[in-house]
C-alpha cells in the first residue's frame, strides 16, 4: 500500500506544456502486435542492410534484435566495436553506486528491497552518507551514483539535496538514481549538484507492469514511463533509461528500450542520453524469471543498441560476471561500476542489512583499472565536469 507515514506521492499533474509530445504518446505508435509482426517478418537481407548503414531508423533497430541477426552476431559485433571505438575511443568511464537508503514503500515483486520482505533498513544521515562517499572518493572514484528505495518522507528530495551538496566538492559529476520526481524537485537537485539521473522502466509491457508493481507510488505506469523525458527537460545534464530483461519477452523491452533512448535524442539533443543493460539475478525473494536472457542474445542486444545509437553511453552494471563485462566493453560498452556494494553502508558506517541484489563483479577499482588496461582500455575516472547551470 501507500504508506501515508513513508511516502506522499505527489499530484502527478505532468510538466509538458500542451502539444508537447511525451514519449508514451509517441510508444502507440509501436504497438506489441507491430513489434511482433515486423521482427517475425525481418530477414537477413534486412540485417545486412541495417549493418551497412550510418544512421539507423527504428526498423533497422528491431531487425537487429530478431531471431533474423542470430547468424549474425560476429557481423553486428565487429560494427558495434567500430562504432564505440569512433565515437568512444579506448576509454570506459568508471563509477561507483552508493546506496543511501533502503527503506521502500514500493512492492515491486522482483526486488529484494520491497516493502513486503522484511529485513532490517538502514537509512544513512546526511553526515553517514558523505562518509561513505568520501572512502568512495579516496579510492579514486570521481563520479558516484547515489541510489534509495522509494519512500519520499524518508529519503525526501531535500535529502537528496542536501546529500548532494555536501559530497559534490569531492566528485566531478553526482547523478541519482531515485524515485520519480517532479520538475521542480529535478530543479532543486542540480541546484545542490546532481548532473545526471536513471531511471529503469524495468518492463515497457505495461499490463505486465502494473502486475510487477502492485502498490505504491511506482504502481502508475505513465508517470514512470516519463520521467526520463521530465528530467531531460528540467536540464539536467545526463539522462539514462533501461528495462529490467527477464520480466518480458526480450525483444518488446529491447526495442523499447533503445526506442526511448532514440526518442529521448531526438526531443533532447543537448542530453547526454545513457543507456543500462541490467539482467535479472536471484535475490532474497525468489522470484521467478520467465524470459531469461541468455548470453549470446544479450550481446546481440548490446550490439545492436550500438549500432542504432551511436552516441549513447551504455552501462553494464556488476550484476554480470567479470568475463562478461570484460567481453562487452570492446563491443560497445562505455560506462562501468566497479568497488560496488549494493548494501546500505557498510564502507564506513557500520551496516547489517543485505544488499538489493546479488552482485557478480566483486572487482575494485584498481583491479578493473588493470583489467581494462590488460584490454587495451583506458579506465577514466573523470570524464566530465558540470559547471553552474
Ligand atoms: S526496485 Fe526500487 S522501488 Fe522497487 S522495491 Fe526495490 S528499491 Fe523499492
Amino acid at each position: 500500500m501507500n504508506d501515508p507515514i513513508l511516502n506522499d506521492h505527489p499530484i502527478l499533474a505532468d510538466t509538458f506544456a500542451p502539444g508537447e509530445e511525451h514519449f508514451d504518446e509517441y510508444l502507440k505508435l509501436w504497438p506489441r502486435e507491430r513489434r511482433e509482426e515486423l521482427a517475425s517478418r525481418a530477414t537477413a537481407a534486412d540485417v545486412r542492410a541495417a549493418l551497412r548503414k550510418d544512421v539507423l531508423h527504428p526498423e533497422d533497430f528491431l531487425a537487429l534484435l530478431s531471431p533474423a541477426a542470430r547468424p549474425f552476431l560476429e557481423d553486428m559485433a565487429q560494427r558495434s566495436r567500430e562504432i564505440t571505438l569512433r565515437f568512444f575511443g579506448r576509454a570506459v568511464n568508471i563509477f561507483s553506486p552508493l546506496y543511501i537508503s533502503d527503506v521502500c514503500t514500493n512492492h515491486c515483486r522482483y526486488c529484494g528491497f520491497n516493502a513486503d520482505n522484511h529485513q532490517k533498513r538502514r537509512h544513512l544521515s546526511v553526515d553517514e552518507a558523505a562518509a561513505e562517499a568520501f572512502a568512495l572518493a579516496d579510492a579514486g572514484i570521481q563520479h558516484v551514483l547515489l541510489l534509495t528505495g522509494d519512500a519520499r518522507k524518508v529519503s525526501s528530495p531535500q535529502y537528496i539535496a542536501e546529500v548532494a551538496a555536501r559530497i559534490k566538492p569531492r566528485f566531478a559529476s553526482v547523478s541519482v538514481e531515485v524515485y520519480s520526481l517532479t520538475l521542480e524537485e529535478y530543479h532543486l537537485l542540480m541546484q545542490n549538484g546532481v548532473d545526471s539521473m536513471t531511471m529503469f522502466q524495468e518492463t515497457y509491457n505495461r499490463e505486465l507492469y502494473e502486475w510487477l508493481h502492485p502498490a505504491g507510488p511506482k504502481h502508475d505506469y505513465l508517470w514512470r514511463l516519463n520521467t526520463p523525458g521530465r528530467a531531460a527537460k528540467a536540464g539536467l545534464h545526463g539522462v539514462g533509461v533501461g528495462a529490467l530483461l527477464g520480466l518480458d519477452e526480450f525483444i518488446h523491452d529491447a526495442f523499447c528500450t533503445g526506442l526511448h533512448a532514440w526518442w529521448l535524442q531526438k526531443h533532447f539533443p543537448g542530453t547526454d542520453i545513457g543507456l543500462s543493460v541490467p539482467r535479472m539475478c536471484p535475490h532474497e525473494g525468489a522470484f521467478e524469471v520467465k524470459h531469461e536472457v541468455d548470453d549470446r542474445t544479450f550481446v546481440q542486444y548490446v550490439a545492436a543498441l550500438r549500432c542504432f545509437l551511436p552516441r549513447c553511453g551504455i552501462t553494464v552494471s556488476s550484476r554480470e560476471s567479470a568475463d562478461m563485462r570484460n567481453h562487452l566493453v570492446p563491443i560497445g560498452v562505455n560506462r562501468v561500476s566497479a568497488g560496488v556494494s549494493t548494501a546500505v553502508g557498510g564502507r564506513v558506517v557500520n551496516a547489517e542489512n543485505s544488499g538489493q541484489f546479488d552482485i557478480s563483479d566483486r572487482r575494485s577499482v584498481e583491479q578493473m583499472t588493470r583489467d581494462l588496461a590488460a584490454l587495451g582500455y583506458q579506465a577514466v575516472a573523470k570524464d566530465w565536469e558540470g559547471c553552474d547551470r
